[in-house]
């Protein structure tokens, strides 16, 4: 396996840094960024890791916008999954600000939420 992967955003080597520039005299370019694999690997394990293909989240993102159609049909998602949960509602006092003119005022009022119980 090589030690080194060229960043997979097909316009990287369009972005202007100090760093993509190469060559020497008048010969000079912007090249695409050289990544050393396992730069982020700090579990030491062989994992994969998204930035072992990108230099940067700029480049992830442009190459997700750019390939989001055949990303998305790797893993087709054709309907919803569901995890069953047990919903427990409880009720607690919150607060709300009322403006009156020229000031807020805090007022308690006794409000509810959902928790989701341990499923596991
Ligand atoms: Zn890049």
């Amino acid at each position: 396996m090589s030690d080194y992967n060229w960043c997979h955003n097909p316009s990287c080597h369009t972005i202007e840094t100090q760093s993509r520039v190469r060559g020497t005299g008048d010969n000079k370019v912007l090249r695409t960024m050289k990544i050393k694999v396992g730069r982020y690997n700090y579990s030491n394990d062989n994992n994969p890791n998204i930035w072992n293909y990108f230099c940067n989240q700029n480049c992830l993102m442009q190459f997700l916008f750019k390939f989001a159609q055949e990303v998305s049909n790797i893993a087709p998602v054709r309907e919803p999954k569901e995890t069953p949960i047990k919903v427990r509602t409880e009720k607690y006092e919150s607060y709300r600000y009322r403006w009156s003119g020229n000031a807020h005022t805090r007022e308690p009022y006794q409000a509810t939420r959902k928790i989701i119980e341990n499923s596991s």
